[in-house]
């Protein structure tokens, strides 16, 4: 059962603070080590739970990502975590006690803390995006798609995320337009290009950008660069993520040039008793996987059970 509301002044050995494959399965590691577990979380399953057909997750054949992320959520509750679904807005390390506070001023302390936040959506940076969006203009097409039906809809990106939302959206637009800004796709799973390939109203526009986008109140046209002005129902941005520790910190962590939180093997940051797993690390090569995510979250909770026990 996920809790939600006030609670005041309760120790933990350890704090995760979201709720995706990393820090569910940082969770599941944590509380088989007998550790007094929080995981404070915007929602259950993070962005995993936006795809609808999961093929590469071992064991499962072919699985929703919401259905995988509630049951590795049962999973770690079935082990003693507790989860509440409280957004942090702030983390202060004094001596070694993390004291986190949440959108709803609960207040909770623990030991060590693992962060698995994940990442931010990219924003394309079009005027009149922000007026759009809501009004025809979307980033989660499993969300949303639904409320396209046979509509001429696009997406624009040109990596998995993409894909999956084009492939989601041919199940309801009349045409889906999956607009690329280069020549042929470079970071597509060629099993998702296979598949683009088989839908009969989804039409590839390679080497294009969204340069205006026009209508009323809601979104009727995009303009792309090479001239075209396509009529619209709907825009699904689908152009990759961002790293961004969403909350205050009185202490630096170390990030990559690109923003990453930098970890050791061990999935250690440069704050002692902070540990980071998942899509906001620059750990597994940034492979933006479940499993990878879900590795990194048993590794972090491993090192957190060591560093607590007096080992690292
Ligand atoms: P990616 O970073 O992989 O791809 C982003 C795409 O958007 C690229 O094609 C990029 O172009 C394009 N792009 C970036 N910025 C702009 C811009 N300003 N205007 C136009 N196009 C732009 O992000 P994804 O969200 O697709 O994937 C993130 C991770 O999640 C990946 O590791 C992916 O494998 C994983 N994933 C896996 C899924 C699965 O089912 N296995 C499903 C969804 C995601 P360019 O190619 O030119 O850089």
């Amino acid at each position: 059962m996920v809790h939600y509301g006030k609670k005041v002044f309760e120790m933990y050995d350890l704090i995760i603070i979201g709720g995706g494959p990393a820090g569910l399965t940082a969770a599941i590691y944590a509380s088989r080590y007998k550790l007094k577990t929080l995981v404070l979380t915007k929602n259950i399953g993070g962005m995993a739970v936006e795809n609808p057909e999961i093929e590469n997750y071992p064991g499962f054949g072919k699985i929703s990502g919401g259905e995988l992320m509630v049951k590795i959520g049962e999973h770690a509750e079935a082990l003693g975590t507790e989860i509440r679904r409280e957004q942090v807005k702030s983390v202060t390390k004094d001596k070694e006690t993390f004291k986190i506070i949440t959108e709803y001023d609960s207040e909770f302390k623990s030991k060590a803390l693992i962060i698995s936040t994940g990442l931010k959506r990219r924003k394309l940076g079009v005027k009149n995006e922000d007026k759009f969006k809501g009004r025809g203009i979307s980033y989660c097409a499993t969300c949303d798609g639904a409320f396209f039906d046979s509509k001429d809809v696009a997406v624009i990106g040109g990596g998995d995320s993409a894909a999956v939302a084009t492939l989601i959206l041919s199940e309801f637009a009349k045409q889906v337009y999956l607009i690329y800004r280069r020549d042929k796709f470079k970071r597509m799973l060629p099993a998702f290009q296979e598949k683009l390939g088989k839908r009969r109203n989804v039409k590839l526009l390679f080497n294009n950008r969204v340069t205006e986008l026009g209508g009323d109140t809601n979104l009727e046209w995009a303009k792309l660069s090479d001239g075209t002005k396509l009529k619209l129902g709907g825009l699904f941005v689908e152009i990759g993520f961002e790293p961004e520790v969403p909350f205050k910190t009185n202490f630096e962590l170390k990030k990559d040039s690109k923003g990453f939180i930098d970890v050791d093997k061990g999935m250690k940051t440069s704050e002692q008793a902070v540990f980071a797993a998942g899509d906001i690390t620059n750990g597994s090569n940034l492979f933006q996987q479940i499993i990878t995510s879900a590795s990194e979250g048993a590794m972090a909770a491993n090192s957190a059970y060591l560093y607590l026990a007096g080992g690292v």
